[in-house]
C-alpha cells in the first residue's frame, strides 16, 4: 500500500499531513499527487469525501513553495461553484501549508472587494475563488491572470448545473496556455469531456469509485407516505421526518436534511424549530454571513440539524455526520449518492433515510438502477397511515378545513406557499440564483367554494357573481 512518505512529497508538506493525522492517501491522492508532482495535467473523477481536495493541494503546496508571487499576478487559480466550497478549500491550504510560506486569497461574493483588492495588490500564490466573483475582480482591472501556473477547476459537474461552464471557459482563455490543469468532476458529462478534451493537455486520468457502490457503512431505508394534496403530502412529511428523527434517539448525534427546493428547506427547518428539535436552514439565498454561522455551529457540534439544498450542502466538509435524511427524493439520482456520502465517510457507520412519496417512485426507480440495488422499505415510524388526504375526485371541489390545532401553524404556513413553489415536477433552482419568480395569488383572491361558477376555476372575476337583479337595480 502506499505511503504518504512514498509520494516525493516535501518534508515540510509531509509534516503537515502527519500532523493532520493522515498516513495513508486515498485512492485518489495516490493517483493524482505523483502525475501532478511530473507537472502533468490531472484529470480526477472523483466526488467529494473521496479526499480529492488534498490531491490537489499537496502537490500545489509543494510546488509553490519555490518563488513568490507578483502584484496582482495570483501564480495559481482554484475554481469552486460555491462560497463553502472554495472557504473549504482555503482551510485545507491553512492546514498543509502550516510549515511554507504561501499568501492566499479568497474571492467569493458576500465580501468586500475593497478588503480582496488589497490581498491582491500585495500579491498571491494561491487565489481560491468562485467564477463570477473571479470575472468581476478581473473586469474591474484588479487581477492579472497572466502569471498562473497552475489551475484548479473544482467539482465541474456542479459549475455545469450552475451554468459556469461559459465562465470557466472565458477563465480558461485568460490563463497562458503553459500552465498546469488539475481537473475534478464527479461525472463526466458530454459537456465537461468537451472541456477537458480542449483546455487538458495529456491528462492523467484518475476516476476512483464511486460512493455509494464503495461504502457499505452506510445503512439506507427508505420510507413510503401516502399520495393525497401537495399540501397533505408535504405535512405527512414533515411529520414522518420528525417521527423518524425522534425514532433514531440518541444514535442520531447530527444530521443534514435534503430538500430539492429551497422553498422547503426554509418551511422544513421551521417546522422541526417548532416542534423543539434544534434545525438550522442552508440554502444559496441566505446571506453569507448567516450561512457562515450556521455551518460553523453544525460543524463544532452546536447545532443538531442542518436542513439543506443540493447545492449549499455540496462539497461541504462535515467529518462526523450520524444521518442523512432525504425529505425529497433527488430528482437527479446521483445527488443521492452525493446526499448519502455526507454520512459514513472514511469508514464510519452512517445511516441515510429517505421519504418517498408516490409522485416520487419514479425518481426511487432512477436512483436503485444507479446504484444497482434496492434502497430497502423501512416501516413508517407513524403506522401505514400517515396523515396525507387522499387524491382529489375529479370534478369534486375539495373541502377546505377550517380549524386547524395550534401545533400545524407552521404548516398552515407551508400551505400557502405559492402554487409554483409546490409542483413536484419543478426543477431545483441553481443555488445562486435569484429569486423564486412572481408571488402566488394570495388568500383575499380566492373564491369562496359558496360562490364558485361551474368552469370558472378559481379564477372568477367578481363581475362574474353578480346577479342579473342586482345589475337591473343598480
Ligand atoms: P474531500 O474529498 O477532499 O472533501 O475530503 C474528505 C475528508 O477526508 C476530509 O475530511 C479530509 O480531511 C479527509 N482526508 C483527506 N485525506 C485523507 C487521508 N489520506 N486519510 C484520511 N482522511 C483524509
Amino acid at each position: 500500500m502506499t505511503k504518504f512518505t512514498d509520494l516525493a512529497l516535501s518534508p515540510k508538506v509531509l509534516k503537515a499531513v502527519e500532523a493532520a493525522g493522515y498516513e495513508t492517501p486515498t485512492p485518489i491522492q495516490a493517483g493524482a499527487i505523483p502525475p501532478a508532482l511530473e507537472g502533468r495535467d490531472v484529470l480526477g473523477i472523483a466526488q467529494t469525501g473521496t479526499g480529492k481536495t488534498a490531491s490537489f493541494t499537496l502537490p500545489m503546496i509543494h510546488m509553490l513553495a519555490r518563488g513568490r508571487a507578483r502584484a496582482r499576478m495570483p501564480r495559481s487559480l482554484v475554481l469552486c461553484p460555491t462560497r463553502e466550497l472554495a472557504a473549504q478549500v482555503a482551510e485545507n491550504f491553512d492546514t498543509y501549508a502550516a510549515n511554507v510560506k504561501l499568501t492566499k486569497a479568497l474571492l467569493i461574493g458576500g465580501v468586500s472587494f475593497k478588503e480582496q483588492d488589497l490581498l491582491i495588490d500585495r500579491g498571491v500564490d494561491v487565489l481560491i475563488a468562485t467564477p463570477g466573483r473571479l470575472l468581476d475582480h478581473f473586469e474591474r482591472g484588479k487581477l492579472l491572470l497572466t502569471g498562473v501556473q497552475i489551475m484548479v477547476v473544482d467539482e465541474a459537474d456542479r459549475m455545469l448545473d450552475m451554468g459556469f461552464i461559459p465562465d470557466i471557459e472565458r477563465i480558461f482563455s485568460l490563463t497562458p496556455f503553459t500552465r498546469q490543469t488539475f481537473f475534478f468532476s464527479a461525472t463526466m458529462a458530454p459537456e465537461i469531456e468537451r472541456i477537458t478534451n480542449t483546455f487538458l493537455s495529456n491528462p492523467a486520468r484518475i476516476e476512483v469509485a464511486r460512493q455509494a457502490t464503495a461504502s457499505e457503512t452506510i445503512a439506507q431505508e427508505v420510507v413510503m407516505v401516502k399520495g393525497g394534496r401537495r399540501d397533505s403530502v408535504a405535512k405527512a412529511k414533515r411529520d414522518v421526518l420528525r417521527a423518524l428523527i425522534t425514532h433514531e434517539g440518541d444514535a442520531c448525534t447530527n444530521a443534514i436534511v435534503f430538500c430539492n427546493r429551497k422553498v422547503d428547506v426554509d418551511i422544513v427547518a421551521k417546522s422541526l424549530k417548532k416542534h423543539g428539535i434544534d434545525a438550522a436552514p442552508i440554502h444559496g439565498d441566505l446571506d453569507q454571513s448567516q450561512r457562515t454561522k450556521t455551518l460553523d455551529s453544525f460543524r463544532e457540534g452546536g447545532l443538531k440539524i442542518l436542513v439543506a439544498s443540493d447545492v449549499a450542502a455540496r462539497g461541504l466538509d462535515v467529518p462526523s455526520v450520524s444521518h442523512v435524511f432525504n425529505y425529497d427524493v433527488p430528482s437527479h439520482s446521483e445527488d443521492y449518492v452525493h446526499r448519502i456520502g455526507r454520512t459514513g465517510r472514511a469508514g464510519r457507520d452512517g445511516k441515510a433515510i429517505m421519504i418517498c412519496a408516490p409522485a416520487d417512485v419514479k425518481n426511487l426507480d432512477a436512483i436503485e438502477k444507479l446504484v444497482g440495488k434496492a434502497v430497502p422499505r423501512a416501516e413508517n415510524p407513524l403506522g401505514s397511515e400517515p396523515e396525507a388526504a387522499e387524491p382529489a375526485k375529479e370534478g369534486k371541489p375539495k373541502r377546505t378545513r377550517t380549524r386547524k390545532p395550534k401545533a400545524d401553524k407552521v404548516e398552515a404556513e407551508a400551505s400557502a406557499e405559492p402554487a409554483e413553489n409546490k409542483a413536484p415536477e419543478a426543477k431545483p433552482e441553481p443555488e445562486e440564483a435569484k429569486s423564486h419568480g412572481g408571488r402566488g395569488r394570495g388568500r383575499d383572491n380566492r373564491n369562496d367554494n359558496r360562490n364558485r361558477t361551474v368552469g370558472m376555476g378559481d379564477h372568477m372575476p367578481s363581475f362574474i357573481a353578480k346577479s342579473f337583479d342586482e345589475r337591473k337595480a343598480s
